[in-house]
């Protein structure tokens, strides 16, 4: 017998499947005919699993829903970037943005229904955490931008960010699932130096990542290396010092090997002083790293203005005057509100 509530489908691995199968009788190999037509057809409704009998479909529909996302409307930038407004099971909406150069077409993935943590001068965080995404919710978005970026600029996604909506550190077990998953042969075979995740620092979850070995290469949202500048434009890291993080970022240095990238926004009167430059150059030499200084984003917050161009150049050559890379980076998409901390759906809410 069913029970009351069905549960999604998509949820289960193979191996659940073909259990499913033995349980009620059947094959176990039926546990595979399904999952590829969930994972490798795409197929949204039962019926269209037209090699099983229709008793096997109506035993599955007693059993299971097939919840899936639809992108419920795109808009595209004068800069060919694109949007996407994308619809979940139960109504809730977050954005995912490609993004196209001469070379790449990059997916800029969210992670979570709004965000748990507390950036002043971003866009999602005024929507408070609603939910975290499933796997399957994330994984679908990077397929259905490796479908707009096949059909749009005749290649498949060269790389992917989660950089969206949320913070992917809070949600570890399905970003782990999902990048597992676009990585694997059965899933797009994406070599994972070309995802970057981006987090605002959250120590112990860095420390985790090294100790998971992961492949994928970390971004840290830094905007100060000053403690107390950093607390009152992100309130969270108040509860981790930056001699926790760089401790943490060290750790994974020593146990991956890789090189960290810090992103960075120079704002007027916040962090646009020599002493705020000089605390970065500092904080650089801990751990092997790279900056990106990118630009500001308005989301109508008075206080945030973009620093004087001098004051980023006096960044650019502080860093690079003690062998730091420090790249300026452009941003993409801003007049449809899909650059970077501007996610918040606008059209939506
Ligand atoms: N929570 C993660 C990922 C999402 S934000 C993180 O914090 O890294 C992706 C990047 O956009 C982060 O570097 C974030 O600091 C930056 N960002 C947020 N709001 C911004 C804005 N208004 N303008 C420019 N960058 C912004």
């Amino acid at each position: 017998m069913a029970t009351d509530k069905k549960k999604d489908i998509r949820a289960l691995s193979i191996e659940n499947l073909r259990q499913f199968f033995v349980d009620h009788g059947d094959k176990a190999f039926r546990g595979n005919q399904v999952y590829q037509w969930l994972w490798q057809k795409g197929i949204h409704d039962f019926d269209g699993m037209t090699n099983l009998s229709i008793a096997t479909r109506s035993l599955l529909k007693d059993y299971f829903v097939i919840n899936h996302i639809n992108i419920d409307h795109q808009q595209k930038s004068s800069d060919g970037t694109l949007k996407n407004a994308v619809k979940l099971h139960d109504g809730l909406v977050v954005e995912s943005v490609l993004i196209p150069t001469a070379s790449r077409t990059t997916a800029c993935v969210s992670s979570q229904v709004g965000c748990s943590l507390d950036c002043h001068f971003c866009a999602t965080a005024k929507i408070k955490r609603m939910r975290n995404l499933n796997a399957d919710e994330i994984y679908d978005q990077v397929v259905a931008m490796n479908q707009q970026s096949k059909y749009y600029y005749e290649r498949s996604l060269s790389n992917i960010v989660f950089m969206g909506m949320g913070e992917p550190l809070m949600n570890y077990n399905n970003l782990i699932k999902t990048i597992d998953k676009i990585t694997q042969p059965e899933g797009l075979g994406m070599s994972p130096s070309r995802i970057t995740v981006s987090t605002s620092g959250i120590p112990k979850m860095i420390r985790k990542m090294a100790d998971d070995q992961v492949r994928f290469g970390l971004a840290v949202s830094l905007h100060s290396a000053r403690q107390n500048v950093r607390a009152e434009i992100m309130p969270f890291s108040d509860k981790f010092p930056l001699e926790e993080l760089a401790d943490a970022i060290q750790y994974w240095y020593e146990k991956t090997s890789q090189m960290v990238t810090y992103e960075y926004v120079v704002w007027k009167g916040i962090n646009d002083k020599n002493e705020d430059i000089d605390a970065l150059v500092d904080f650089c030499k801990k751990t092997p790293c790279k900056v990106n200084l990118i630009t500001y984003n308005p989301i109508g917050e008075d206080k945030f203005l973009q620093a004087a161009p001098d004051r980023i150049s006096a960044y650019e050559v502080a860093l690079t005057e003690n062998r730091i890379t420090a790249t300026v980076r452009r941003s993409r998409g801003k007049d449809i509100d899909a650059a970077c901390g501007q996610l918040a759906n606008k059209a939506k809410v």
